[in-house]
């Protein structure tokens, strides 16, 4: 049988290894401006029928609060990548691992991020949604974590903009943890 002080040793070890998480944006934070910028994207959507394509797979929290406050008919689909491989820096190859299913032949698109860093990902996916024909393509981002932009893009919509960090949260991750928590963490490594 396994001692009381092996079990107290193994829980010492686990809490020292696991990263420290700082608040960043409160549940009530995150809510107010993804209904500020979901009354934004109705306005300027007025009568027209918006595709939504949501980046896997950080994407699909913000995504399925945003439609749900969007007060215009959306469709709906996925784009995956992969970009990052573990941690928290680029692999600096991207490669797109999830094709689109839904024909977006003059069709007007908002491309759904959950954060922009150096853009890279982002100017990749735009490249590849042109070749499908839409008739308007936007982007929309949770986080614009502006300090490391590489890529000349332009976020039409962003919910808060950031300098810097590793952010997880509300969908983002960290080696396919924490994407579950409500709220949004600086990770202090
Ligand atoms: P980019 O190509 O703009 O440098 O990186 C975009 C992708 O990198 C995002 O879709 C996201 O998956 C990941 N990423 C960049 N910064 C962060 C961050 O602070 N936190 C998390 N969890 N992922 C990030």
């Amino acid at each position: 049988m396994l001692c009381f002080s092996y079990w107290a040793e193994l829980a010492n070890r686990q809490l020292r290894i696991m990263p420290e998480l700082i608040s960043f944006l409160k549940k009530n934070e995150i809510n107010n401006k993804v209904v500020q910028v979901a009354h934004r994207i109705s306005s300027d959507y007025q009568h027209q029928e918006l595709v939504l394509i949501g980046v896997l797979k950080g994407a699909f929290i913000f995504l399925s609060d945003l439609m749900r406050h969007l007060g215009i008919p959306v469709k709906i689909d996925f784009v995956g990548v992969s970009s990052y491989g573990s941690g928290t820096s680029s692999t600096g190859t991207i490669k797109l691992i999830k094709k689109i299913d839904i024909d977006l032949t003059n069709r007007d698109v908002l491309v759904v991020e959950d954060i922009v860093d150096t853009g890279l990902t982002l100017a990749y996916i735009v490249d590849y949604l042109k070749t499908l024909n839409p008739k308007t393509i936007k982007v929309c981002a949770l986080l614009d974590k502006y300090e490391r932009r590489e890529a000349a893009i332009k976020i039409d919509y962003a919910c808060h903009r950031v300098a810097e960090g590793f952010l997880v949260g509300y969908g983002l991750d960290y080696n396919e943890n924490y994407r579950e928590l409500p709220e949004i963490y600086r990770l202090k490594l």
